[in-house]
């Protein structure tokens, strides 16, 4: 860690100065991957950058995805070959950069029939070759013997064979966060709780925003050489502040996952099952827990930062993980915890939302903002590259040939995150499972945070309390909810932590952001309403 890409909290009104006093080569729009991203690219290559981000980082789309690093095998069945070769061969780039945010995994495809192996093995291999995978993580076949010791929890009276090949699994909101910062280590000035709400106009071109603090009011304006729209599900409203009779471009899918204790649901490795409508889900084991997703459905109430849970979404993961798995049936009270996120897709008018293409799309408005929509969280390198060249091409903006490859905070390590945890594990004394979880975290960081001390936030919790120092210090986080959803994740993958780690939360945020009594309490209730309306389906469910 360097004091330069540091996200200080406490240093909020400083950079609120800095975004007010200097004129940036771009202002970027929005602080999901896309934007992180852009401006991580924008500034190693040598531009200056403002990004302002409505609500907390990562706070829309990019922490609510299926967390995988890949190309997506079935958008090949599609015929996408084009995003499909750019983001497998984006796996190896993003795991050489963060390695501890691009784990390797082994992923089992079940077959039920040989038929059907050679089939998935030719797409697999196809797929392989587009990524350029080596031989050592090349896919491997499995009959039943192999299946059955190496995978019990597959319905063996289903399944008689499958092909196992590699992804990578990821942590979706620290990956923002990872490069936000290397974006602030290379100069950019970033904020967060800063909702633009108009594009400043110098004659016809735009020359910048201005934007409202969400924790104090205060009004900003922040001057730019190019104005950069990369809002996600919000790209249309943000269009429609450019020119209010900008057409719609998006078609927003819902995506659901629920999540289960590792032992109500013991997979070994991630597993792809195929439900009822064809559609394939994923099955991922993560840190002691097992979250499964996703759904994809037309969301048509707009672009809600936190869209609904239904009964339906549960009952259709339930259904496809109770047919394919041999388990005491999974019910909706076993889910610990659950997520919604909406694709920003680019509409395509008559297609389904699984139909449609993943790809990106450039475009510029009448006053000459730039935006991007569409795209994956895989592909956020390219979608960056792709967005500044077009900005500096309309803007005649300066931009070096090339950014430097250097590894996103944390990342700089040779890959192994066994050999990772064990110095943990000796060098800091900690439990392996809270070595192991602070490898997956925090990359080599994880040294320099344990070093602030080594309790647990709650007994028996692989989470730290001294993450919640490095959640305010180092990444940017204002308040409870930005540390237990997005930071932390305790809300989403540690049942034990995520209702008995709230307070003591709380109490550390209070004395590190100068709380009130009052303002922790409130702090706690909403906290408390969201992940209790994360899991209203199970009251519905009950009802119906
Ligand atoms: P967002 O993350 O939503 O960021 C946009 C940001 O803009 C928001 O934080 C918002 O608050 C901010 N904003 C909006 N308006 C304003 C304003 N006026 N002023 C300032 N800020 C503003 N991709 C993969 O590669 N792998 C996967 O496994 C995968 N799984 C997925 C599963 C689901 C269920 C979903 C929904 C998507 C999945 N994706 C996956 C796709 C991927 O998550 C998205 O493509 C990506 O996260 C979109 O990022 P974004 O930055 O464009 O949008």
């Amino acid at each position: 860690m360097t004091a330069a890409n540091r996200l200080d909290a406490t240093a909020r009104e400083r950079t609120l100065d800095r975004l007010e006093r200097e004129r940036f080569d771009c202002v970027v729009i929005g602080g999901g991957i896309t934007g992180a991203g852009i401006a991580r690219e924008a500034a190693l290559r040598g531009l200056t950058v403002a990004l302002l981000e409505a609500s907390d980082y990562a706070a829309g789309t990019s922490s609510r995805s299926s967390k995988l690093i890949h190309g997506g095998l079935r958008y090949l069945a599609m015929g996408d070959v084009a995003l499909v070769r750019s983001t497998a061969l984006e796996r190896k780039r993003i795991h050489a950069l963060a390695p501890h945010l691009a784990e390797p995994r082994w992923l089992v495809v079940p077959a039920r029939g040989r038929a059907a192996l050679f089939k998935l093995r030719a797409g697999i291999t196809a797929y392989e070759k587009l990524g350029a995978v080596e031989d050592r993580d090349r896919h491997r076949n499995w009959g039943r013997a192999e299946l059955e010791a190496n995978e019990p929890v597959l319905d063996a009276r289903r399944f008689g064979f499958a092909c196992v090949y590699r992804e990578y699994v990821t942590d979706d909101s620290r990956l923002v966060l990872a490069n936000l910062r290397a974006a602030a280590g290379a100069g950019a000035a970033l904020a967060s709780r800063m909702a633009v709400d108009s594009i400043v106009r110098e004659g016809e071109r735009a020359g910048g925003v201005e934007a409202v603090c969400r924790e104090s009011g205060r009004r900003l304006r922040v001057r730019a050489r190019s104005v950069i729209n990369a809002a996600g599900p919000w790209v249309d409203a943000v269009r429609r502040l450019e020119d209010g009779g900008a057409k719609p471009l998006l078609h927003l899918s819902k995506g659901v996952h629920v999540v289960f204790r590792g032992s109500r649901l013991p997979a070994r490795n991630m597993l792809i099952l195929t439900a009822s409508d064809r559609r394939t889900i994923f099955v991922i084991p993560r840190l002691g827990v097992v979250y499964v997703g996703t759904t994809d459905t037309t969301y048509p109430h707009g672009s809600d930062l936190w869209p609904t849970i239904d009964a339906e979404d549960v009952a259709y993961l339930l259904d496809t993980v109770n047919q394919s798995l041999a388990l005491d049936p999974l019910a909706p009270d076993d889910v610990t915890a659950a997520w919604a996120g909406l694709r920003p897709l680019i509409a395509q008018p008559g297609k389904a939302p699984h139909e449609i293409s993943r790809r990106d799309e450039v475009l510029v408005g009448p006053s000459g903002v730039v935006t991007i929509a569409g795209g994956k969280l895989t592909g956020f390198r390219p979608m960056a590259q792709e967005t500044l060249e077009r900005a500096a091409e309309i803007h005649g903006l300066r931009l070096a040939a090339a950014a430097p490859p250097l590894p996103l905070p944390g990342g700089d390590f040779d890959g192994d995150l066994d050999a990772l945890a064990s110095r943990l594990t000796r060098e800091r004394a900690l439990p392996p499972a809270t070595a192991r979880r602070l490898a997956l975290c925090y990359g080599t960081e994880a040294f320099a945070l344990a070093e602030r001390g080594a309790e647990p936030l709650v007994p028996g919790s692989p989470i730290l309390a001294a993450e919640v120092d490095w959640a305010v210090r180092v990444e940017g986080a204002l308040s409870l909810e930005d540390v237990h959803y997005r930071r932390t994740r305790a809300a989403l993958y540690h049942p034990e932590a995520r209702e008995a780690g709230l307070a003591p939360t709380a109490q550390r945020l209070a004395g590190l952001l100068g709380w009130s009594p009052e303002r922790e309490a409130s702090e706690l209730a909403g906290v408390r309403a969201r992940m209790a309306a994360d899991l209203a389906f199970r009251s519905a469910e009950a009802a119906a």
